[in-house]
């Protein structure tokens, strides 16, 4: 990264936590990049958000959500959030008027009644994705496990400088590849399968057929993206329950094993 913005430019836009193999990027480093060229940094920071991660204090100029996952909280309302510097803000907010992508009322109601719960959420949605990705990650049939909060995790070291909490977000792959992964998730009887992140009820879906069902097979290997990667956004149920529902659907993968 550092190579091709040293090559100058005028914008940065970049993801941390990555979706949906939850890498890192170091935000007060490429902070310091983008201002030796005079460039502004805008930060998607859906998967961390405010409660987690804050890019502002971290030397971000913008920062982006998409207030339709963990904002709003409950997966029934669409709608974003840039913050950041007023007169970058203004510029957006002009372009906006004219073009007309503005909140209808009952969106923004729920978008302020679900905002009330962000940080009871964030922290238990938190606690079960930590718990089960340490789980996952000695589980026989799961080949790899995507969680900054792993001490294993290439960016962890990053992350807990950066975060107060490594989120809910974690992905994971397994020995059986995709027919494993059609053969576990309808089994799954608490996570809802769905494109959806960040709601109160788990979601799960494979990366190939939700957030990169529009790149190539090509373009997904080079994300490193396995095309049995499972992404999972831990809700706020209990975590025994999920921890019970995907060692359900685990066995039921050895079991089919035994029969072919
Ligand atoms: C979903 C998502 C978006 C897009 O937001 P919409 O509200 O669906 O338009 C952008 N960035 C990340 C990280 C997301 O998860």
């Amino acid at each position: 990264m550092e190579n091709e913005i040293k090559k100058g430019c005028r914008l940065i836009h970049l993801e941390t936590p990555t979706n949906p193999t939850v890498k890192i990027t170091d935000i007060e480093r490429i902070a310091e990049l983008a201002r030796e060229q005079d460039a502004l940094l805008v930060v998607d920071n859906t998967f961390a958000t405010p409660i987690l991660q804050n890019p502002l204090s971290l030397g971000a100029d913008l920062v982006i959500h998409s207030a339709t996952k963990f904002l709003g909280g409950h997966a029934d309302a669409l709608g974003g959030v840039l913050c950041g510097r007023k007169d970058l803000v203004e510029q957006v907010f002009h372009y906006r008027e004219i073009n007309g992508a503005t909140m209808d009322p009952n969106a923004a109601y729920l978008m302020i009644r679900g905002m009330k719960t962000l940080d009871l959420r964030v922290w238990k949605q938190t606690e079960n994705a930590g718990r089960l990705a340490e789980y996952l990650s000695g589980h026989p049939a799961v080949a790899e496990v995507f969680y900054p909060g792993l001490e294993d995790h290439p960016n962890h070291e990053i992350a807990k400088k950066q975060m107060k909490g490594f989120g809910s977000m974690f992905s994971f792959s397994l020995h059986g590849g995709m027919e494993a992964v059609k053969e576990v998730l309808p089994r799954l009887e608490f996570a809802n399968r769905a494109a959806n992140l960040g709601a109160v009820e788990t979601t799960v879906g494979p990366a190939r057929t939700t957030s990169h069902v529009e790149s190539t097979p090509e373009e997904r290997a080079e994300l490193g993206i396995a095309e049995g990667l499972i992404r999972y956004s831990a809700g706020i149920e209990s975590f025994d329950d999920l921890k019970q529902d995907l060692e359900n659907a685990l066995q039921a993968l050895n079991m089919s094993n035994a029969q072919s």
